[in-house]
């Protein structure tokens, strides 16, 4: 529980990147808090989400493991108690590893976290702006229901998912006109789906899915053919992680105009206690031309996708084989963003560090995530996803300190898909939220008990790659 106005580290905003950015901070030995606007923690990882291919490639395309620490930590956890599945790396998926883990049961571990860690949280709260001296924050200022107040700090960590506190704090950023943005999307669940007709379906009409889209550019040279036959061999539904495409209904129900014509049809799994299984639609209710930063745009695209879901369930139950009797059980209490700003700091990361799988003196994480793989809005959403630039040798790119530092503002960083990167290499995926977050957090701590900021850090990041490393973090390595 939140105890004063006066911390070491403050972390505003309790998803992915805000958890891992507070229990690094804490178990560096900073007093931290966390601001979160909700009643919850998780962000769109269990409010908006859960994402789809969760703990997505943890190992690179060679199968190494490249990312360590608090993410696998907690998915170690969940799959002790029940409520996640094993990484998986199925033998037709190419560069695209998983591991599923049940959203509800994460967001209840992060609190179980945040005690066990001894990090106080203030939640309903939203922060709305910053105090500064000169280019410095030493503050930070709330609204709730009990009034507006400002909370100070040694170091601030923005985990806001949009960059908010450092767009606040006069920090630079990017942000691409609406016209050009990735699409959001209105996520929903479902239950009641009869698992061995659709495992049937997708064996007996492989060619109406999206398998292939994993293999373009791959280190994996099977031909479609040979894809298709690994397809015929699955025997459990767990190994898809996701089912994209259903074409030939899709394209039927755009010339009938029972679809809605906004994004493609398909589902990702999500795991739950005695082995059930739900489906999570998160790209068939999705809007396009829409700024994450414009009230008015997200208002406009919260009741768009609201008709979208309504539209595309009904297609859904009357189409889709196994999904005659199925159920909505949840539908996402707000729009899931893509795409926002790009924080700019000391260092940008370029495709080309991602490609040519680059290694930085002041490496942070890696990530074995591929370059521009982005989303287009239409009916052909999902089959038009822009074909990723992968990683040259199936190794991994390291992430650079750097990038967590805003140019022109002091005592800040910023943890999550706001980090300083360029469009194509935007870091929204959760593993990667997750690593940012937790070098954020030790950094924050570090500077906070030298008395130093945040890019005076930047001089000498040995302590802090060796405290994450003592913390289960993969800086090193071949990979
Ligand atoms: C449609 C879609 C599909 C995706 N699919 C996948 C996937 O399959 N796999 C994957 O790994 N990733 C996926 N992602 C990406 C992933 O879910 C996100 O990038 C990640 O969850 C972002 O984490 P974050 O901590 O940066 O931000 P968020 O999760 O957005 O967390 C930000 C938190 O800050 C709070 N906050 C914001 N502003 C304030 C404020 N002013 N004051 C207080 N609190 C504030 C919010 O309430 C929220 O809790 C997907 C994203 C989208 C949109």
């Amino acid at each position: 529980m939140w105890k004063k106005d006066n911390y070491d580290v403050i972390v505003i905003g309790g998803g992915t990147s805000g958890v891992a950015a507070a229990i690094a901070a804490a178990r560096t030995g900073a007093d931290t808090l966390v601001i979160e606007r909700l009643g919850t923690l998780g962000g769109q990882m269990n409010v908006s989400g859960p994402p789809g291919f969760a703990y997505a490639n943890l190992y690179n395309e060679r199968h190494e493991r490249i990312i360590g620490g608090i993410i696998t930590e907690t998915h170690e956890r969940l799959l002790e108690a029940g409520h996640a599945l094993p990484h998986l790396e199925p033998d037709f998926r190419g560069w695209y590893t998983f591991a599923y883990v049940d959203p509800d049961w994460w967001g209840l571990l992060m609190f179980e976290m945040m005690q066990e860690n001894h990090v106080d949280l203030l939640l309903h709260t939203l922060a709305v702006d910053v105090v500064k001296d000169g280019s410095t924050v030493t503050g930070v200022v709330v609204e709730h229901v009990s009034g507006r107040q400002t909370l100070h700090a040694k170091v601030f960590i923005d985990c806001t998912g949009e960059g908010e506190i450092a767009a606040r704090a006069g920090a630079p950023f990017e942000v691409l006109p609406k016209e050009q943005m990735e699409p959001h999307s209105l996520a929903f669940t479902a239950d009641g789906v009869d698992w061995d007709k659709v495992l049937r379906y997708v064996k007996d009409n492989p060619q109406e899915f999206e398998f292939e889209r994993f293999l373009a550019n791959s280190q994996h040279q099977w031909t479609y053919e040979e894809l298709i036959e690994r397809i015929r061999k699955v025997d459990s539904i767990v190994e898809f992680g996701e089912i994209m495409g259903y074409r030939s209904i899709k394209m039927k129900g755009l010339e009938t105009g029972e679809w809605h014509g906004f994004s493609g049809i398909g589902f990702f799994l999500i795991p739950r206690e005695g082995g059930v299984i739900q489906a999570h639609f998160q790209h068939s209710s999705q809007i396009g031309n829409c700024d994450a930063t414009n009230v008015e745009d997200l208002t406009y695209a919260e009741i768009e996708c609201r008709r979208q879901v309504v539209i595309a369930w009904k297609f859904i139950k009357k189409y889709l084989p196994g999904f005659e009797r199925a159920y909505i059980t949840r539908i996402c209490p707000e729009l899931r963003i893509r795409e926002g700003r790009r924080i700019m700091g000391d260092y940008v990361l370029q495709a080309e560090d991602v490609v040519e799988e680059r290694k930085f003196p002041d490496v942070i994480g890696k990530s074995a995530f591929p370059a521009g793989a982005v989303h287009v809005v239409g009916p052909g959403t999902l089959e038009s996803m822009v074909p990723p630039m992968l990683l040259k040798s199936g190794g991994s790119h390291d992430i650079p300190y750097r990038c967590l530092v805003p140019r022109e503002i002091e005592n800040l960083l910023v943890a999550g898909k706001a980090i300083s990167t360029a469009r194509a290499v935007y870091q929204r995926f959760l593993m990667q939220t997750m690593v940012t977050g937790q070098a954020a957090g030790v950094a924050a701590a570090l500077a906070a008990r030298d008395g130093i900021t945040p890019r005076q850090l930047e001089a000498d990041v040995s302590e802090l790659q060796r405290i994450l490393v003592a913390q289960g973090a993969i800086l090193t390595g071949t990979h």
